[in-house]
């Protein structure tokens, strides 16, 4: 492939977007950029943004679109100039950073080339994330539903107890899927507007998803090429 693949991933909580994100980054040696963790990099490291965000934050105030973007694309360039593409798990979050972006990538000669859309109702979406239980003593990660312990309640492993997180609780769960299905349909909008759309169903076996990803994005971005 001549044109290196710059991709966006889109989807649910439970869909899991980053099992597959890193799937994606390592096979094309390409940074995988998650929004989370350049904030956090900003932050520690003091950048300029970074410490404009944590005013913002400190406020308890949105950190604003520019800024956020002004971090991924700081990354996206850097990548640019090693010949790279990139990853982009989260981001974009809302239009107006997805419409940055793309002035900035098509201003630099180098598009988004997919955005992936993996597909999950919302109910197996609450069954994934909400049948998630860990021990307390060595962190081993169960499903109730998916991998259940031999024993309900103990850990194959140790014995332990196992435990759910606060964040896993059904009802912290549907409000994500609510604020998720707030954001992002008009991104799928967006990108299914100028055609780089694909949805993945993420029910499928993980193996599985990662093959149709990496079909998909390799496509795309030979057509990408091929426009250019
Ligand atoms: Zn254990």
């Amino acid at each position: 492939m001549n044109e290196p693949v710059r991709v966006v991933l889109l989807g649910p909580p439970g869909a899991g977007k980053g099992t597959q994100a890193y799937r994606l980054a390592t096979r094309y040696d390409v940074p995988l950029i998650s929004t989370g963790d350049i904030f956090r990099r900003n932050v520690e490291e003091q950048s300029e943004l970074g410490l404009e965000a944590k005013a913002y934050m400190e406020a308890g105030e949105l950190v604003p679109d520019d800024v956020v973007v002004g971090m991924v694309t700081a990354v996206i360039d850097e990548a640019h100039k090693e010949g790279k593409g990139f990853i982009l798990d989260g981001f974009p979050r809302t239009i107006r950073q997805a419409e940055l972006l793309e002035e900035h990538t098509v201003e630099g000669g180098f598009p988004i080339t997919a955005a992936l859309a993996f597909m999950l109702s919302d109910e197996l979406a609450v069954k994934r994330i909400a049948g998630r239980r860990t021990c307390v003593v060595c962190q081993r990660p169960y499903n109730v539903e998916l991998s259940p312990p031999r024993e309900e309640g103990v850990c194959d492993r140790c014995t332990g107890r196992l435990i759910q997180r606060e964040d896993d609780s059904e009802e912290t769960v549907r409000h994500r899927l609510e604020v998720y299905h707030q954001q992002t349909q008009p991104l799928l909008e967006y990108y299914s507007e100028r055609g780089i759309l694909r949805e993945i169903d993420a029910y499928a076996d993980v193996d599985l998803v990662t093959d149709r990803a990496v079909a998909t994005v390799e496509r795309l971005t030979a057509d990408a090429s091929g426009a250019r």
